[in-house]
């Protein structure tokens, strides 16, 4: 697959009305108030309305859900019968309703169309009944739709499309098995996008099982980091991590430095420690007062300060000129 696959640049475009969505999803769009598409917007809609399948990289909160609904729903068939055209499986049952709900709101303008969330918890009856009456879109957690699947409530002949949100998770909650048999109920010529935070090898087995000829799109955070820097990792157990430190501070030559630990007193001990050690570090934690965080950054600035030990929280958003070199001392939380 990866042979196979396309990765496409990361393009601005102009606006919706560029993308060939359908006119009654422009509309909404328009609506919402939504002015530009972000960029996985960009590069993922016009793929999709092509009939594309799709391999995407992309986090919550980059209009990822609007990249594959606006798409689907321009495509999904109105007068099709009752069949489902459209799934996308999603691993909890918080993300298959906010999924659900934007679908409903993206198409608003759309006589008659109708989305069904099936999650685990609630009643089965209720959504067979939903089922049978016809909707166009399901967005459901793995476990429920099998459950519809094996009962005979759900029948998957009429799908056009498939979406895997949140593969990652999924895989990390153990649906592998059950995302291979869904996919084994859906008929040959589906689309699939398979969306996901991480790519690790896992994740590209399930698209290289499922997925014909993929554009891959991957969105870079602006958290990421660019590849003018440099990255190092050392393996240390944890009795041995100051003694490594220190040791990585005498050999390497930097200008100033941010040293991330992930607790509040860890500050002040690094701190403690470096400083016994000769090196010129001060803690930065969220316990100090704002104009006492200000003054020792400022003192990094002008070099009276080499070495700030900080929790990523009491850190976010410096701007520092001098910085050379940054450590994590504890493996970040948050990517
Ligand atoms: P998501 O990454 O799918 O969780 O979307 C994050 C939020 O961004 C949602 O609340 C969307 O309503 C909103 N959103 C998605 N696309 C756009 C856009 N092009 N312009 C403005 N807001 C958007």
């Amino acid at each position: 697959m990866e042979s196979a696959s396309t990765m496409e640049p990361l393009t601005e475009c102009e606006g919706f009305d560029q993308l060939g969505l359908a006119p009654a999803v422009l509309a909404t769009v328009q609506t919402l108030g939504y002015e530009t598409p972000t960029p996985i917007q960009c590069q993922c809609i016009p793929h999709l309305l092509d009939g594309r399948d799709l391999l995407g990289q992309a986090q919550t909160g980059t209009g990822k859900t609007a990249a594959f609904a606006l798409p689907l729903i321009s495509r999904v068939d109105l007068g099709a019968g009752p069949k489902p055209q459209v799934l996308v499986l999603t691993p909890t049952r918080e993300l298959a309703l906010q999924v659900a709900e934007a679908f409903q709101t993206y198409a608003r303008n759309l006589r008659g169309f109708h989305v069904l969330p099936l999650y685990g918890g609630s009643s089965f009856g209720l959504q067979a009944r939903a089922l049978e009456r016809g909707v166009h879109v399901i967005v459901g957690t793995p476990g429920r739709v099998m459950d519809h699947l094996r009962r005979g409530t759900l029948d998957l002949a009429g799908l056009r499309a498939l979406v895997l949100d949140e593969a990652d998770e999924m895989l990390d909650m153990g649906f592998a098995e059950d995302i291979d048999w869904i996919f084994e109920q859906t008929p040959a010529e589906r689309q699939v996008a398979l969306f996901s935070a991480t790519m690790p090898e896992a994740i590209r087995r399930v698209a290289h099982a499922h997925l014909r000829d993929p554009v891959e799109v991957r969105l870079l955070a602006a958290t990421e980091t660019v590849d003018t820097i440099d990255q190092y990792h050392c393996l240390v157990t944890r009795f041995h991590k100051l003694d490594v430190l220190t040791r990585v501070l005498e050999v390497e030559t930097f200008d100033a430095m941010l040293v991330f630990v992930r607790t509040k007193i860890q500050t002040l001990e690094v701190a403690e420690k470096l400083a016994a050690h000769g090196f010129n570090a001060e803690p930065l934690n969220g316990d100090m007062t704002q104009s006492e965080r200000e003054r020792t950054v400022e003192r990094l600035k002008r070099g009276r300060l080499d070495i700030l030990v900080a929790t990523d929280v009491a850190a976010r958003g410096l701007d520092l000129e001098r910085l050379s070199l940054v450590v994590n001392y504890d493996i970040p939380t948050d990517p």
